[in-house]
């Protein structure tokens, strides 16, 4: 991808004076307080006004690509239904869900279980209210009962399966920066020529940030990024767990191991942007720490299994065999498509290796497939 340049949109005017206006009177916004705003914030922010996904938007998403992606993390939500014993009512949520289709592909899957489709109940946890309708009429007429809510503390009671693709690189991170043998809060101010600027902030101590406590061999300017509210979702998961059991497959892009670099990126229209030029109008992501997010999880007694990289992940679960399936009924053209999507889903230079699955389940659940014990 390239950087592309954007027009300034009204709304974004809006929100970028709206952001200098809270920088001059209270000082410089930490990176996470500035992502938060720009994707979040409810007239002006990037979820909250737009259709973002798609060929025609700024970004495309797994299940976009193919409809096997879909159907296999809807086969992976079989296997972690019967690792809980076949509960004869239970709920799939699915977090941030887009334009709906993995869930539609996932029924698709489940219609081959009729026990699956009787108990189930499927809770979409979507903010944006654009996204919602976009989901709603994909989902129409479905044949399980399906309701939207704000946050997964809303999702009905009971055995909880949960699916989040493509869901925490959305929500927002801390940078912190090593300086002088300590860390800063990177920070978000109005620069000499009027526009934003990164600027050091506050000195963190090191009391509450579990990462940055650990003695790192960093040279001066090296960026952590921590994400609190990656860790927030953990325990959320984790007093679900506490009542009834729990299985939870995070599929995003990422690292396994906690490192330093500076993640956060802006993409629009398909290229890269700068993250600060374009208030709410550029989508704003950074890769997932996948080691944190399993920290998080032992730190409450769940299980974690993975990362496993997405293209073995759907190797595991059967992606060769219904993508022979899709093609026995398709034209020549079609099926050109189909190999196509297929590589580009698995294949390690594309979304094969950077693309990861994490799966977070009670204590004493058996690993869902293709999860192994370790
Ligand atoms: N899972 C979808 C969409 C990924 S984009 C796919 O793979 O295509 C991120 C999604 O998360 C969008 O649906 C966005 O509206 C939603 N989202 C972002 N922050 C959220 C939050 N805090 N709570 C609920 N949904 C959120």
């Amino acid at each position: 991808m390239n950087a592309a340049r954007k027009p300034q949109s009204p709304q974004s005017t809006l929100l970028a004076a709206r952001l200098k206006e809270r920088i001059i009177r209270n000082g410089p916004l930490s990176v996470a307080d500035f992502m938060e705003s720009c994707l979040a914030d409810d007239t002006a922010g990037y979820y909250s006004q737009r259709q973002p996904i798609g060929e025609h938007g700024d970004f495309v998403t797994a299940p976009e690509i193919s409809q096997i992606f879909g159907e296999l993390l809807g086969l992976w939500a079989i296997a972690a239904w019967q690792s809980m014993g076949e509960p004869k009512s239970f709920v799939v949520a699915e977090l941030g869900p887009g334009l709906g289709t993995l869930m539609v592909d996932a029924l698709r899957a489940w219609k081959s279980v009729p026990a699956f489709l009787e108990g189930v109940t499927v809770a979409m946890v979507e903010t944006s209210p654009v996204l919602r309708e976009a989901q709603q009429t994909a989902l129409h007429g479905a044949p399980v009962p399906i309701q939207w809510f704000d946050a997964i503390e809303d999702a009905p009671r009971g055995p909880l399966i949960v699916i989040a693709n493509e869901f925490v690189d959305a929500l927002p991170i801390r940078q912190l920066v090593w300086s002088d043998g300590g860390w800063c809060e990177r920070c978000v101010t109005i620069g000499p020529e009027g526009g934003f600027a990164f600027c050091s902030g506050r000195t963190i101590t090191n009391s509450g940030l579990q990462q940055a406590a650990e003695p790192l061999d960093t040279p001066d300017g090296s960026i952590l990024e921590v994400r609190p509210e990656a860790g927030a979702l953990v325990s959320l998961i984790a007093a679900r767990a506490d009542q009834a059991p729990l299985a939870a497959l995070i599929v995003d892009y990422g690292h396994g191991e906690t490192a330093c670099g500076d993640t956060l990126q802006a993409v629009w229209r398909h290229q890269y942007a700068d993250p600060l030029s374009h208030p709410g109008e550029v989508d704003l992501t950074a890769h997932v720490d996948f080691a944190a997010l399993k920290d998080s999880a032992s730190a409450h007694g769940l299980q974690s299994y993975g990362p496993m990289p997405q293209g073995e992940f759907l190797l595991k679960l059967g992606l060769e065999a219904r993508r022979d399936r899709l093609c026995e009924k398709a034209t020549p053209e079609q099926q050109e498509r189909i190999l196509a999507s297929a590589i580009r889903l698995s294949d390690p230079e594309a979304m094969g290796l950077l693309f990861k699955t994490l799966a977070i389940t009670s204590p004493g659940l058996a690993a869902p497939a293709p999860f192994v014990e370790a």
